[in-house]
């Protein structure tokens, strides 16, 4: 028997099972791919998950592979910067004041790597129901039952443990989709002065600029009812509209996505517990999903080795509590917030951020939200 078994190599699963190996608990990660997922997602990492990277002792790799952003920008469309927050007035509360930009398919290999030998990852197993048992939880997979003690659900946004368990996931869908594309473009050449992670107002046509190690990406809203391959038709010129070079930009990859915000009512169902994107979504606008999952999956991880070192249940329950709490009162609303920001043209807030980026103090409250440092205060 595995004493936990994860659902989900991902980097919320992945981190899970480093966690608990860490805590010398076995464990076994079930993952449907065949192999790490490659995809394009979240490519920013916040301050404290950076510590806890550290504290698991894969920082280092993850810092050679990603960049050091020490600002981001917000700008106006077509009248360039409105303000630049600089998180070196985060020196006193983290030891790592800086977003590192990279993608989580860079994090998920170093993690695997990471693991030692009593935690294994076994690829080619499809979840697909769990039942309780008197010895634990039966796993059934698509190559057979594996038994539990404890289950993580870390399979993200359509979790078949969350729907197993029948626990709903309420919340709404936004009324735009989100198209990223990845441009082999020099953006800083393009657009003098923007920092490698900028938040562009415009009622109409917001949009993000975020560099990577590879290279730069955009982010833009788009209708929710017009056909994929108009969309894509149309990228051309809604980039030349953001830069003109003088002739197409080179567009390495471009994707259509529906954005939603959902939370599922628990994060612990007995001897199931919920992370990550399995348990609650968010929009991508500060780079919230992939961190809160992170942090999810130490929070939970560490109550759960604890409970298994003899630490009474309640404690597990009083992390799951909180970390839906996160969820809901941090990830989500400032998430929003930042989706309905964008869209305003408002003078009162850009010159309320420009008194922000004028004053470190102000600054580094607002940073200490943005950042999740703030939702991590006050942990059982
Ligand atoms: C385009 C895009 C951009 C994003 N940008 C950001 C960003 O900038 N910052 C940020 O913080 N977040 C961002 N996010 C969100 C972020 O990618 C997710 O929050 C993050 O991937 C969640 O990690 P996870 O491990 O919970 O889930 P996932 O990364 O989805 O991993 C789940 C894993 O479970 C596996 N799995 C699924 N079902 C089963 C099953 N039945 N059995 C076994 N295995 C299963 C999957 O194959 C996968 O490997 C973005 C998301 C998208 C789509």
């Amino acid at each position: 028997m595995s004493a936990v078994v994860v659902v989900g190599a991902g980097p919320v699963g992945l981190t899970a099972a480093l966690t608990l190996a860490r805590r010398g608990v076995h464990v076994t990660v079930l993952e449907q791919g065949d192999k790490l997922a490659t995809e394009s997602r979240a490519s920013t990492f916040h301050p404290p998950t950076l510590e806890m990277l550290a504290e698991l002792g894969v920082l280092k790799p993850l810092l050679v592979r990603g960049i050091i952003a020490s600002t981001f920008q917000y700008r106006e469309r077509g009248g360039g910067e409105i303000a630049t927050l600089d998180l070196s007035v985060l020196a006193e509360d983290t030891a790592y004041p800086f977003r590192v930009q990279c993608e989580q398919s860079r994090l998920t290999p170093i993690l695997l790597s990471a693991l030692p030998s009593h935690a294994s990852v076994r690829f080619g197993y499809r979840v697909e129901g769990l039942y309780p048992s008197e010895e634990g939880v039966i796993v059934h997979t698509s190559r057979g039952p594996v038994l539990a003690d404890w289950v993580i659900g870390a399979d993200g946004a359509h979790s078949a443990v969350r729907r197993t368990l029948g626990a709903g996931f309420d919340g709404s869908t936004y009324p735009e989709r989100f198209l990223v594309a990845s441009v082999a473009e020099d953006l800083e050449a393009a657009l003098p002065g923007i920092a490698p992670i900028n938040y562009v107002f415009d009622p109409d046509e917001w949009l993000v600029l975020l560099r990577t190690p590879a290279h730069w990406r955009v982010l833009l809203p788009t209708p929710t009812d017009t056909p994929d391959d108009d969309e894509l038709s149309r990228l051309p010129d809604r980039l030349t509209a953001v830069a003109d070079l003088g002739r197409p930009w080179r567009l390495l990859h471009a994707s259509l996505y529906q954005v939603h915000q959902r939370v599922t009512e628990s994060f612990r169902h007995g001897r199931v517990l919920l992370a990550g994107d399995a348990a609650h979504v968010n929009n991508p606008l500060g780079g919230m999903g992939m961190n809160s999952g992170i942090h999810d999956a130490v929070h939970l991880a560490t109550a759960l080795a604890d409970v298994l070192s003899g630490a009474p249940e309640s404690d597990l329950d009083t992390v799951a509590t909180r970390r839906r709490t996160v969820a809901i009162d941090h990830v989500q609303r400032t998430s929003h917030d930042n989706w309905q920001r964008l869209r305003t043209q408002d003078p009162a807030y850009h010159d309320h951020l420009r008194a922000l980026a004028a004053s470190p103090t102000a600054a580094r409250a607002y940073l200490r939200r943005a950042c999740l440092l703030d939702s991590l205060e006050n942990q059982p």
